[in-house]
C-alpha cells in the first residue's frame, strides 16, 4: 500500500508523462532513503524488513520498498536500523569533542549528568549549547562538582539556594539534580544530601538522579525520598545496599519506588557500578532496567565503555531479548526527560534520528566493573548515524 507521499509523487510521475507540466517538482524526491535495514522500532512493536525515507528532516515514510528517487541513500543491507539511541547518563559536557564521539556512536541525544555544581555549572552548560545533538545537564547538589574528596563530604557544599539560582537562570539547560550519594562520596550525609536535592527539585518539577550503590544508609532508607519521575542510577552496584538482598529478593523499597514512577538505570560507568552476579540476580528477579546508560567520559572510550552500543551488547550477553534491548537506549530514556519526549521513536513526521547498528555473530569478551570477564556470542557496533535527516558519521570498524 503506498502512503501518501509515495501516492503524490506516483501521480505526479503519472502527469510527467503525461505532458501536464510536473506539479510536484523536487519536493517529490526524499532527501534520503535508508535501504534495506532490519528496522527495530520498540515504540511501534516494529522489527521488519523496511526501507526509511527522510524528508526535510522528518521520517517521511518506513515501506518495505521505496522506489521513490532520493538525493542519498544509506544501504543497510545486513545492519539493524532503530531510532537514534538516548544516553540519559554520561559526563560528555566536560569536553568539547566529546558529545560528537557519543554521536558517532549513534547517540543522538545526551545528558551530562553531575558533572559540574552551581560554581561551574556555566561551563558544561556552554559546551552542552555547542552539542550537535540535543545535550542537556543535570546540576551536582554540591556546588563544587564531582570532587575526589567526595563531592559533599563536607555537608555546607550541598547548597540549596546556590543550586536553585544556578537553575533559576538556566531553566533551559538544566532538567534536573544530580546526587551522588556512595560513602566515598556523601559518607554519612547521604540522606540529607538527598533531602536538600529534593528541596532544590521541588521548586522546578524536576526529576532527580541518585547515584546508588555502596551508601551508608541502606536503600530502604533511601528510595522513601524519591519521587515519580525520579532515576535510580547504578542499579546493579554491588553491596553494601545493593536493589536486592542476599536471598535474591529486590528490596520492598525499590519495587514500591518503581511502582510510584521512579526509574531505573544502568550507568555502566567503571568503578563500583556494574557487577555481573548482581545484574544477573537482578534481571532473574524480573527487574528490569528502564533505560541503559554508559556513565560515558573520554577515559570510558578506552576501558570498560567503549560506546553505548557496546553497553547494551553485554544485555544481550545476559539475555536481555533485543527489541528490549533497544526500548530501553530509545523510547523509554526519551520517558526520562521532556527535551526526548517526541525522540526515541520511527514514526512518521518525527524527527529523524537514527542509528544503523551492526549486530556480528562471534565470541566477545566483556568485563564488569571489577574486571570479571565473559563472552558473548553477539555485539552490536555503529555503524552510521543520522541526526535530524543528515548522515553525521559513518564507522566502517
Ligand atoms: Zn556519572
Amino acid at each position: 500500500m503506498k502512503n501518501r507521499r509515495e501516492f503524490l509523487c506516483a501521480a505526479a510521475g503519472a502527469a510527467a508523462v503525461a505532458g501536464i507540466p510536473e506539479m510536484f517538482g523536487a519536493a517529490t524526491k526524499y532527501d534520503l532513503v535508508v535501504k534495506g535495514g532490519r528496522v527495530i522500532d520498540p515504540s511501534r512493536k516494529l522489527d521488519a524488513i523496511r526501507d526509511v525515507a527522510i524528508s526535510q528532516g522528518r521520517i517521511a515514510a518506513i515501506s518495505e520498498n521505496i522506489t521513490t528517487a532520493a538525493a542519498e541513500s544509506i544501504d543497510a543491507r545486513g545492519k539493524l536500523v532503530v531510532p537514534g539511541l538516548i544516553d540519559i547518563h554520561t559526563h560528555a559536557a566536560r569536553t568539547k569533542e566529546s558529545a560528537g564521539l557519543c554521536l558517532a556512536d549513534g547517540v543522538t541525544g545526551l545528558i551530562d549528568a553531575g558533572s559540574q555544581g552551581a560554581d561551574r555549572i556555566a561551563e558544561t552548560i556552554a559546551v552542552a549549547r555547542e552539542a550537535p545533538q540535543p545535550c542537556r545537564v543535570l546540576i551536582n547538589i554540591g556546588r563544587a562538582g564531582i570532587l575526589t574528596e567526595g563531592d559533599t563530604m563536607d555537608l555546607s557544599r550541598a547548597d540549596v539556594a546556590a543550586a536553585r539560582e544556578a537553575i533559576g537562570r538556566n531553566r533551559e539547560m538544566i532538567v534536573g539534580i544530580k546526587a551522588r550519594l556512595s560513602r566515598d562520596v556523601a559518607g554519612s550525609n547521604d540522606f540529607e544530601v538527598l533531602r536538600r536535592a529534593q528541596e532544590v527539585a521541588s521548586g522546578f518539577g524536576i526529576p532527580v538522579m541518585i547515584h546508588m550503590g555502596q551508601t551508608m544508609s541502606p536503600l530502604s532508607k533511601l528510595m522513601p525520598l524519591l519521587k515519580s519521575g525520579d532515576i535510580v542510577t547504578h542499579m546493579f552496584a554491588p553491596p553494601p545496599n545493593s536493589i536486592i538482598d542476599d536471598n535474591g529478593r529486590i528490596l520492598p523499597e525499590v519495587l514500591a519506588a518503581r511502582r510510584r514512577g521512579v526509574r531505573f538505570d544502568l550507568g555502566n560507568g567503571r568503578t563500583g557500578h556494574l557487577r555481573w552476579d548482581i545484574a544477573e540476580s537482578v534481571l532473574k528477579a524480573g527487574f528490569l532496567p528502564d533505560t541503559f546508560s554508559t556513565d560515558w567520559t573520554a577515559e570510558g572510550r578506552a576501558d570498560q565503555v567503549i560506546n553505548f552500543p557496546n553497553v547494551m551488547s553485554k544485555f544481550l550477553m545476559l539475555n536481555m531479548p533485543l527489541s528490549q534491548v533497544i526500548a530501553c537506549a530509545t523510547i523509554n530514556a526519551s520517558h526520562a526527560f521532556p527535551v526526548f519526549r517526541a525522540a526515541g521513536t520511527l514514526k512518521v513526521g518525527a524527527r529523524a534520528d537514527l542509528a544503523v547498528l551492526e549486530l556480528r555473530e562471534g565470541s566477545f569478551e566483556f568485563v564488569d566493573n571489577f574486571g570479571n570477564k565473559r563472552m558473548g556470542r553477539q555485539k552490536l557496533f555503529p555503524s552510521a548515524t543520522v541526526l535530524a535527516g543528515k548522515q553525521v558519521a559513518n564507522h566502517t570498524a
